[in-house]
């Protein structure tokens, strides 16, 4: 089979790379399933993958990465019905033990001994994906609901992770939000906001052209940071009150301390974003916190039922979520896929093998 695989030699002598390359194809084992994969989305992870700069691919790492893989299903060694050759299916990518402390209190997503495909093993940048035993007992192979088309069921992953920050925010009709951040991770909490009937979304973005995506895809304002200080922007479109909740989807620094200035009393602030190690000490107003009462929560990745209600809303709505795919490759256009996932003007890119 072709896949795109990462190989970086060694810490001294070449540099890392991801180039096609011919490989046997996988087989399922007991307990296994084998996807044909129809749809592998392209994320900031790969990005850094690429860059020979993710912790999980150190040196002398050879393998396929892609964890936003959707495909049908080709062997099924799992002995359960419902992945029958030929089912389509979305692929939960983070496989969790369930026997640590995280595990026991149903934050998979923060399990200590996690599998993750396309991270810890090969992935869905490939014609194949083999899922293991363990992440096919753990409910990771999901069956894509009938009347949404695999293209936009690649959306899951993401949406799973947005779906899971949005959720200790609370967010209601009556609220107002600010999004820092117009990546593809801060216009699908606009979309997921929106389809939720939050009443109005400000979202705050330098790139002009983001700020125009955003506003085509519904949010209320669009604010330029560099405009003058962000608070009083947020504060203008508030009725002086600030935002009651905020989600900051940008990996910059002084953006999580103006997060906490533009929030209203008693505002729930969500920090999606990580910093690069080693950046994330940044100054930050702890009394704005104490006196303002506010919830600051964070988030990362995603559990099999954060990505079970992503599919459920991706069914629901397909037509809002599917304008967010711009980009769809064959695997054998890997290169320029990436290249166009780099450029930055896109939202999100596909490999289509
Ligand atoms: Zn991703
Ligand atoms: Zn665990």
């Amino acid at each position: 089979m072709l896949a795109y695989e990462y190989r970086h030699p060694s810490a001294t002598t070449a540099e890392p790379v991801l180039a096609l390359v011919e490989r046997p194809d996988p087989v399922a084992d007991e307990g296994e399933l084998l996807i044909d994969v129809a749809a592998s989305g392209i994320c900031g992870t790969d990005l850094k993958i690429a860059r020979g700069q993710h912790r999980l691919y150190p040196p002398g790492t050879v393998r396929v990465p892609g964890h936003e893989a959707v495909g049908i299903v080709a062997q099924n060694r799992s002995g359960d019905a419902r992945f029958d050759p030929g089912t389509r299916v979305a692929v939960a990518p983070n496989i969790a033990c369930g026997q640590c402390r995280p595990c026991r209190r149903g934050l998979g997503n923060l399990c200590e001994n996690y599998a993750s495909v396309g991270l810890t093993f090969d992935g869905g940048f490939a014609e194949k994906v083999r899922i293991p035993a363990a992440g096919v007992a753990a409910g990771n192979v999901q069956v894509v609901p009938e009347h949404l088309d695999l293209r936009t069921a690649a959306l899951a992953e993401p949406i799973a992770a947005v779906v899971r920050g949005l959720r200790p925010l609370q967010v209601t009709r009556d609220d107002s939000l600010l999004i820092c951040g117009a990546g593809p991770i801060g216009l699908i909490a606009l979309l997921v906001a929106k389809h939720r009937g939050v009443g109005r979304v400000l979202v705050s973005q330098t790139s002009a052209h983001r700020r125009r995506i955003a506003g085509q895809l519904g949010a209320d304002v669009t604010l330029d940071p560099r405009d003058g200080d962000l608070a009083d922007q947020v504060r203008a479109h508030t009725d002086g009150a600030g935002a009651d909740a905020v989600v900051v989807a940008t990996p910059i620094g002084e953006v999580f301390a103006d997060a906490l200035r533009c929030a209203a009393k008693g505002a729930r602030i969500n920090f999606f974003a990580g910093l690069p190690s080693g950046a994330g000490v940044v100054g930050l107003d702890a009394n704005l916190v104490h006196y303002g009462e506010l919830v600051v929560t964070g988030s990362t990745a995603n559990t099999n039922a954060d990505f079970a209600e992503a599919l459920d809303l991706l069914a629901g709505a397909p037509e809002l979520f599917a304008p967010l795919v711009t980009g769809a490759f064959p695997l054998a256009r890997a290169d320029e896929a990436f290249a166009a996932a780099r450029a930055g003007e896109q939202l999100k890119v596909l490999l289509e093998p």
